[in-house]
């Protein structure tokens, strides 16, 4: 009897927060449809640096919502609903023309070797025009082709045949592709083998693991493949100097991380821009 109470109260709990999570997703959904006209959503940066030197080489783009009642709204939470309604297009298409506008403009403050990073979602590649907008941006915004790389995840791989179209095209436009999460998702080894890509970016989770050895001998093995592919390899997530020094070891270049800079507003990517060249000029 006891059993059978509790077991029917586990249920209506249940239901209650799927209701509420439910109810969640469609505020969600409807309010980010807002969140582009009135200027709710900002990118922020995380530089990308060389490990032996500690200096940047890029920075990655990353999207931020902060809603006037939800307040901050998490990309976990938001971006796998804006894929899945295909709002992800509309909000890519503006993060695209937002990273190339402000890497253009620190390019003309005498910062021209900073190359983006920008992620896209499976869904825009699908679009038939996505290389055709990749290519208007950077004409209209005046960033060098070569100063942009486009984050993918193995998830594209739902549709070889069109993204192996798309990632083809991007490489005769000159715009660089990296695999983000390397290892998190499945055909990981396939996509490198078919399909043309200059970066694989190892995924926070493996970088954590590399304090046991088993852990850190998969790291090692990625980094392999990748060398041996003539890849650039980035550590995601270093938040530790010992990581560092575990990558350099393993031949791993580049990497992103707390250790360095968390995601930054404009403002403060550019003060951490400074203060890197001022440490420059003084050796
Ligand atoms: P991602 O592309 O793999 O980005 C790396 C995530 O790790 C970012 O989370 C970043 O803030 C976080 N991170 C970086 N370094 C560290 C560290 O040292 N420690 C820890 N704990 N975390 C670190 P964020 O910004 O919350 O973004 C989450 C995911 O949302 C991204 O993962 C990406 O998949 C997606 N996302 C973000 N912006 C965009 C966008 O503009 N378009 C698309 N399609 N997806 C985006
Ligand atoms: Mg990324
Ligand atoms: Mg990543
Ligand atoms: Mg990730």
């Amino acid at each position: 009897y006891l059993a059978k109470a509790n077991g029917s109260n586990q249920y209506c709990v249940y239901n209650a927060q799927l209701a509420l999570a439910h109810e969640r997703k469609i505020r969600v959904e409807n309010e980010l449809k807002k969140a582009v006209e009135t200027e709710q959503l900002f990118l922020v940066y995380q530089p990308i640096v060389e490990l032996e030197t500690g200096r940047p080489i890029g920075m990655e783009a990353l999207l931020r919502w902060v809603h006037p009642e939800l307040g901050f709204v998490s990309p976990a939470e938001f971006i796998p609903i804006a894929e899945e309604t295909g709002q992800i297009v509309c909000v890519g298409e503006w993060v695209l023309r937002e990273a190339c506008e402000q890497t253009k403009r620190w390019h003309d403050e005498g910062y021209a070797y900073l190359y983006v990073s920008v992620n896209v979602s499976a869904r825009q590649i699908q679009q038939g025009s996505f290389v055709h907008l990749v290519q208007t941006t950077l004409q209209k915004t005046g960033l060098s082709v070569e100063k942009l790389e486009l984050e993918i995840t193995e998830s594209i791989m739902q549709d070889p045949s069109r993204s192996t179209k798309v990632l083809n095209d991007l490489q005769h436009l000159g715009v660089k592709t990296a695999i983000d999460d390397f290892g998190t998702g499945y055909s990981s080894l396939y996509l490198l083998k078919e399909l043309p890509i200059n970066t694989i970016k190892i995924d926070k989770a493996f970088v954590d693991d590399m304090t046991n050895n088993r852990g850190h001998s998969v790291v090692k093995s990625i980094i392999q493949i990748g060398r041996n592919l003539g890849l650039k390899i980035i550590a995601e997530g270093i938040e530790h100097e010992t990581q560092v020094e575990e990558l350099l070891q393993d031949s791993c270049h580049y990497g992103q991380g707390y250790h360095y800079l968390k995601p930054a507003p404009v403002n403060e990517f550019a003060l951490y821009l400074t203060k890197v060249e001022e440490e420059k000029s003084l050796g």
